[in-house]
C-alpha cells in the first residue's frame, strides 16, 4: 500500500485526531511562509526583526515597518483552500480532537472550522503592550490610511501590536494547555506545513509519541521530526489533505470505550 493509502487507513480508524497547522497550510491562499524556497525570511532575512519583541519595543523603526507590513498583508484578501475545508470536513465527521495552528491569518475561522486553537495569536486583532486593550486590526489600519505610521493606544498612549505572538513574547498559558492536552489525546497527530522548528509549537509533535498516538508528517520539506514520524508526506496539503480526509470519511469513526459498567 503506498503511505498516502496506509496514512488515510489510519485516519479512518483513529477516534481523536489532532491537527497542527503551519504557515504551509496557506502557501496555496498566497500567504507565504517564512523558511520555505518563496518565505518571507528565505527571501529577506532582515525581516526578522519585525518578529523580535525587543526590537519592536525599542525601534520606532521596527514598528512601522511592522505595520506597514500588516497593511499590505495578503491574509486580508486570502481565501482558504482544499487543505483548510478538508480540516473542516474532519471536525464535522466527529474525528477531531484539536485544530491547533501556529498561523495567524484566520483562514481555518474564515473556511468553517469552529474550534481553532490559535497558538501563536491572531493577525485580526491588535493589543497594547502597556493596558492589554484590544480592538480589530482594521480600525488601526484605518488610522494608517490617515496618515499615522506608528500609532498608539487609545486609551493609554502604549505601543500597540497585532496580538500575535512575536520571539521573545511568552505563549498563553491557557491556550497552550489546551493544544498540550489535545496532542497527548491524539491516537493520531497529523503536523501539517510547518517545518516544526519553533518551539514550543514544534514539541507538541512529540507528545502524541509518549502516549501511544501516531505521527504523521505532512510537509513538503525535512523537519526534525521526520525520523521518529510514522509516516512522512511530501506532497502538495491542498492535494494530500483532501484525500486522506476524502478516504476517512467513508468509514464511520471508531466507537470509543465507555465508562466501566457500561
Ligand atoms: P515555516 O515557514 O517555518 O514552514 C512552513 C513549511 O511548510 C516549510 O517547511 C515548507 O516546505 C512547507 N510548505 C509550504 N507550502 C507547502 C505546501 N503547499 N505543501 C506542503 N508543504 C508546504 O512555518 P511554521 O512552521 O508555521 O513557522 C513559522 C511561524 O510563522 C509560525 O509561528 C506562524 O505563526 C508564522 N507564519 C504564519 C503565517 C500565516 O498565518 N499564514 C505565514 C507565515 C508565517
Amino acid at each position: 500500500m503506498d503511505q498516502v493509502g496506509q496514512v488515510a487507513g489510519w485516519l479512518a480508524e483513529a477516534g481523536a485526531v489532532t491537527v497542527l497547522t503551519g504557515a504551509g497550510i496557506s502557501t496555496e491562499s498566497g500567504i507565504p511562509d517564512f523558511r520555505g524556497p518563496q518565505g518571507l525570511w528565505t527571501r529577506d532575512p532582515a525581516a526578522q526583526r519585525m518578529f523580535d519583541i525587543d526590537a519592536y519595543v525599542a525601534d520606532p523603526e521596527v514598528r512601522r515597518a511592522a505595520w506597514r507590513s500588516r497593511h499590505g498583508h495578503p491574509a486580508w484578501t486570502a481565501e482558504p483552500n482544499a487543505g483548510h475545508r478538508a480540516l473542516v470536513e474532519l471536525e464535522r465527521s466527529g474525528r477531531l480532537r484539536g485544530l491547533v495552528t501556529q498561523n495567524i491569518d484566520g483562514l481555518h475561522q474564515k473556511a468553517g472550522s469552529r474550534s481553532v486553537i490559535e497558538i501563536h495569536g491572531t493577525l485580526h486583532e491588535v493589543e497594547c503592550l502597556s493596558c492589554g486593550d484590544r480592538a480589530p486590526t482594521p480600525e488601526v489600519l484605518r488610522r494608517l490610511d490617515e496618515g499615522e505610521d506608528d500609532p498608539a493606544c487609545l486609551r493609554c498612549g502604549g505601543i500597540l501590536k497585532t496580538a500575535t505572538i512575536s520571539f521573545g513574547q511568552a505563549l498563553r498559558r491557557d491556550v497552550l494547555a489546551a493544544a498540550e492536552a489535545a496532542a497527548r489525546d491524539a491516537e493520531l497527530f497529523l503536523a501539517v506545513g510547518t517545518s516544526l522548528s519553533v518551539h514550543p509549537a514544534a514539541g507538541l509533535a512529540g507528545a502524541p509519541l509518549e502516549s501511544g498516538g501516531r505521527l504523521v508528517v505532512v510537509n513538503a520539506e525535512p523537519t526534525p521530526y521526520d525520523v521518529v514520524a510514522d509516516a512522512v508526506l511530501r506532497d502538495p496539503i491542498g492535494e494530500v489533505l483532501p484525500a486522506l480526509v476524502g478516504a476517512a470519511l467513508t468509514s464511520p469513526p471508531r466507537p470509543r470505550p465507555g465508562p466501566a459498567g457500561c
